[in-house]
């Protein structure tokens, strides 16, 4: 069973899930040509499906087969194992997901695209966990909007400016070609979002996932709930080290200005 651990010295929480070791690949082996459980003909190798698009479908939503903690789901973003992420629809799944999950504490809801990137099956799919408690990443950045809101002002390094939203490279980026992508409006997270601009967070997905992997095989992104949440997108370029995990010190290596401007063109 999954349990909630907690720092002694910062009181920061752990999820304690020995099951997990018995998952495929738990410890980063590279992935084989074993059965794959996302592909469409293989639905029963998944727990009971929560939610469809489409017969056939083309969106899946299953429980997590080895959960860090219960609630845990899987996103199948496409029946195709070799589909990259190109369809709206997935943006729509996510905010409703998202809104089925609003007595969590907090809902982590991210993309690990390659194994560099934490992924454990290589078929396209994105996961969201509701979490028990907030996460302390969003309690130190909560408190930065107690007065004015960081988010509401207008950003540096845009990449690309659409009506309900803003994609660029924050001025002190710790990855290498790390994005953001800001809704225009003060909202909360994507559960927060209409259909016109689910759509349009879509497209700018879209077009970042393609950006990415022409940098690397392998990228995140993840939905940061701040008052006014954003997106944090970076493709997997450098591996975390001592100063990264001892300090929480990141030294960059691309100007994000020049970031941006690879990414416009
Ligand atoms: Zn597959
Ligand atoms: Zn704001």
């Amino acid at each position: 069973m999954t349990s909630v651990r907690r720092n002694p010295l910062t009181g920061d929480p752990i999820l304690f899930a020995p099951e997990r070791a018995a998952r495929p690949h738990a410890f980063g082996d590279e992935e084989d040509d074993a059965r794959c459980p996302f592909c469409a003909g293989h639905e029963e190798d998944t727990p009971p499906e929560i939610l469809r698009v489409g017969n056939p479908w083309r969106v899946r939503v299953v429980p997590n087969k080895y959960p860090p903690i219960a609630g845990a789901e899987v996103i199948i973003e496409s029946p195709r194992h070799d589909a990259q992420f190109d369809n709206p629809e997935i943006v729509h799944v996510y905010a409703q997901r998202h809104r089925a999950h609003a007595d969590a504490a907090y809902v982590a809801l991210f993309k690990n695209e390659g194994a560099r990137a934490g992924s454990s099956i290589a078929h396209v799919h994105s996961q969201l966990i509701p979490l028990p408690f907030v996460p302390p990443r969003i309690e130190h950045e909560r408190a930065a909007f107690a007065n004015a809101c960081p988010l509401c002002e207008a950003q540096p390094n845009v990449i690309r400016e659409t009506r309900a939203f803003t994609w660029f490279a924050p001025h002190a980026s710790s990855m290498a070609y790390q994005q953001w992508i800001v809704p225009k409006r003060h909202a909360a997270s994507i559960g927060e979002l209409h259909d016109a601009e689910l759509d349009e967070l879509a497209t700018l997905l879209r077009d970042a996932s393609r950006a990415m992997r022409s940098l690397s095989d392998a990228y995140n992104w993840m939905f940061v709930n701040t008052p006014h949440f954003y997106i944090d997108l970076f493709p997997r370029m450098t591996t975390l080290a001592g100063l990264e995990l001892g300090t929480g010190t990141f030294v960059e290596i691309i100007d994000p200005a020049a970031a941006a401007e690879r990414f416009r063109s």
